[in-house]
């Protein structure tokens, strides 16, 4: 099986004297790891590319019985200079190259998830306010994205718009918001309080494209509820945790 395709590198891991793995992400088959034997030498094959944060077109084979992938060669045609020049933005596309890593993300959603990575990657690439609120917001969209995609902005169950009843839930098992009504309905389940302006900013999210992102302003409250969904939801749906600077399963 030999095919070319462009590549976003997300880690490259060397062993013996001169080889490499190099896990990436693919807009067609997600989240792959190849080897590159002799890469670590070979200025010819792969020049300038194996390091994280390169967009690399790669040419891939494998070995003879198809067990594994091996890199051929690569081009290089993006190493993102000027993000890897700011310390505070390199700090968040590493932990962000982390999370699309964690999240193994299948070759359904690869497109949609590279784009994303892309476009944060080149938002990066200029000066952003408060970059540090970027790895929740991306962690947002790409988590939701993943085949659970909750709709925010009405009632699960009775269709009802937020803003139209108070003190809506969030539910992270069902990925749904329900209305007081509703809740009643369906037990003593609680749910996350979530204040409407969350779960508008959570929607803002999954339909604004990254570069848009620094336009978006919250308040500290709306953010803590934010954060505790989002977390919550990846460690249900994900199986996913931050800690000490790895996400975990949990
Ligand atoms: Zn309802």
């Amino acid at each position: 099986m030999d095919f070319t395709e462009k590549a976003l590198v997300l880690r490259v891991g060397r062993f013996r004297e001169t080889d490499a793995w190099v896990r990436m992400l693919t807009p067609t088959r997600g989240v792959l790891t190849a080897f590159a034997f002799g890469g670590m030498k070979s200025r010819r094959r792969f020049p300038g590319c194996l390091d994280p944060l390169n967009l690399v077109l790669f040419k891939f084979g494998s070995d003879r019985r198809g067990r594994y992938l091996n890199l051929d060669e690569g081009t290089l045609l993006h190493g993102h200079p000027v993000l890897r020049r700011n310390q505070r933005n390199l700090g968040v596309a590493v932990n962000c190259l982390k999370f699309v890593e964690a999240v193994q993300v299948a070759s359904e959603g690869a497109e949609e998830s590279y784009e994303l990575l892309l476009s944060l990657l080149s938002l990066l690439e200029r000066e952003v306010p408060q970059p540090e609120s970027l790895p929740l917001l991306f962690r947002a969209r790409l988590g939701f994205s993943q085949g659970y995609r909750p709709d925010f902005l009405s009632c699960g169950e009775c269709g009802s718009l937020v803003g139209d009843f108070d003190s809506p839930r969030f539910f992270v098992e069902k990925g749904q918001v329900l209305c007081p009504s509703c809740l009643v309905d369906n037990g003593a389940e609680s749910g996350l309080p979530m204040s409407s302006g969350s779960l508008r900013a959570l929607d803002w999210i999954m339909t604004h494209p990254p570069g848009e992102w620094p336009r978006l302003t919250v308040p500290p409250t709306v953010r803590q509820e934010f954060s505790l969904a989002v977390e919550r939801f990846m460690a249900y749906h994900l199986g996913l945790e931050w800690e000490g600077g790895f996400f975990r399963n949990v």
